[in-house]
């Protein structure tokens, strides 16, 4: 049986139980049922250490951006600590018997959903402020898993995350992502390697980057071709990005994780390659192992630590790339640097293409998310707030004077892009993979 058909079972039961068309009660009920499944020691610690100090509202653009209490990164889980106060906490009883937190009731989490979803990029920015080390966006991830109970993630990422869950794309597309694929490589004179069997790596690809940036496909075909790397895309498990992971899924999450995890295997990979997509590396380096039971029988890296790797052990030479670009600037995806710790791999590579960097004043480690991340550049009614959250983050790339404008994830891509037009901006986000492709310099066979 397929891949894709033996999970259909899985997905089905699944969807049922999270429709969105669930009675209030029942959408509380599985929320509440969700979130103390997900509460552990260490979610309980989290809650109860906060000491109430704000902190994290000054590290999140979308409290700066409006200063709205309601922003406050830890206002966002409020109901489910009431939740956990009044069911679970060692004081629940009394807490019960006292009447001093009341049940979480149905508009109350359909409010919620405003706060989980659609201000709110998982970026980790307030977890890494925080005081008392609470990470914050591990606890909104648990409560918006909670809300998929519910029946209360946004349709847009929901209907997605199921149709990638059944099918491997999250919508469809008058041309199977497997044939534009191939599309690509014709276009752009690459080959693309698919569906080769015994291979030591797997690549895979963003959505985004077949649908809007396909020279960063061909970028990653013709840099893994001129390095000799034996590797293949595989039809069954091309797209990088996890809607299940956005919705809050995770049943769906696993799904979509496992058809990549069971392709790599079945082309002996013995690296799976995230290509320029933030999320996807969180998804698959950081929660695919737990999700799957066990440890993976391969390594994740994404594309920028594979070449910062090469660069390190002489196998990729690169020409200067100044002359082209003048002073860059660099956006660190939130998913690579704070999640990831992918911090000095680009650094790394602008080195290596002799390139002068002008840094944001908030970077590295301290990066503002692009404001798409999370899923919510996929949401529409999250839009107005978006664009209003986004402007921090272009004063601070034009502050650079920077001609050149780099980041490593399509979708970060994709939503400076939007805000071009929007905004009327002058810049465009370009692929620092793109540019590592038009500097290969060929290495001499050593003899
Ligand atoms: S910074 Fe930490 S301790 Fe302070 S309010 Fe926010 S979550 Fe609580
Ligand atoms: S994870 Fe990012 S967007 Fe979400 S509350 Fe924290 S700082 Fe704000």
């Amino acid at each position: 049986m397929s891949t894709a058909l033996a999970l259909i079972p899985v997905v089905a039961q699944r969807t049922v139980a999270a429709s969105p068309d669930a009675a209030p009660a029942e959408r509380v009920a599985g929320a509440m049922r969700g979130f103390a499944a997900e509460i552990g020691a260490l979610s309980a610690f989290r809650m109860e250490s906060c000491i109430h100090c704000g902190i994290c509202a000054e590290s999140c653009h979308y409290y700066i951006a409006t200063e709205d209490p309601r922003y406050t990164p830890i206002w966002k889980i409020e109901p489910f600590k009431q939740a956990y106060k009044r069911e679970s906490s060692a004081f629940a009883p009394v807490i019960r018997a006292l009447g001093l937190k009341r049940a979480v009731t149905a508009v109350e989490l359909q409010e919620w959903q405003h706060l989980l979803f659609d201000s709110c990029n998982l970026c980790g920015r307030c977890s890494l402020i925080c005081p008392m080390g609470i990470d914050i966006a591990a606890l909104i991830e648990q409560a918006r898993h909670a809300m998929f109970d519910a029946g209360l993630a946004p349709p847009e990422l929901y209907e997605k995350a199921v149709h990638q869950a059944m099918t491997g794309q999250p919508e469809p597309s008058s041309e199977p992502y497997r044939d534009q694929l191939l599309a690509i490589g014709r276009k752009f004179g690459v080959a693309i390697p698919l569906d080769l069997a015994q291979v030591d790596v797997m690549l895979c690809v963003p959505r985004t980057d077949i649908e809007q940036y396909p020279a960063a496909v061909a970028a990653l075909a013709r840099v893994m071709a001129h390095l000799g790397v034996s590797c293949t895309f595989r039809s069954d498990a091309l797209l990088a990005e996890n809607y299940g992971y956005f919705a809050g899924g995770k049943e769906l999450q696993k799904a979509i994780s496992r058809r990549l995890i069971d392709e790599a295997i079945a082309c002996g990979a013995g690296t799976l390659l995230v290509p320029e997509c933030g999320h996807a590396y969180t998804a698959l380096r950081w929660e695919a192992a737990d999700l799957y039971g066990k440890k993976l029988p391969f390594k994740v890296l994404h594309v920028t630590e594979f070449l910062a790797d090469a660069l390190r052990d002489g196998t990729l030479r690169l020409s200067s790339a100044a002359g082209e670009t003048g002073a860059v600037t660099f956006h660190d995806p939130c998913q690579l640097v704070r999640k990831g710790g992918v911090r000095h791999a680009p650094r790394e590579i602008l080195k290596a293409l002799g390139v002068q960097l002008n840094e944001l004043s908030n970077h590295g480690d301290f990066t503002f998310c692009c404001g798409g991340g999370g899923g919510v550049i996929d949401i529409p009614q999250a839009t107005p707030l978006r664009y209003r959250t986004m402007e921090i983050k272009l004063r601070e790339i034009d502050a650079t004077g920077a001609r050149t404008f780099l980041t490593s994830c399509s979708d970060c891509r994709r939503t400076f892009d939007d805000a071009k037009t929007h905004f009327d901006w002058q810049k465009s986000p370009d692929s620092l993979l793109e540019l590592v492709a038009a500097n290969l310099v060929t290495v001499a066979a050593r003899p």
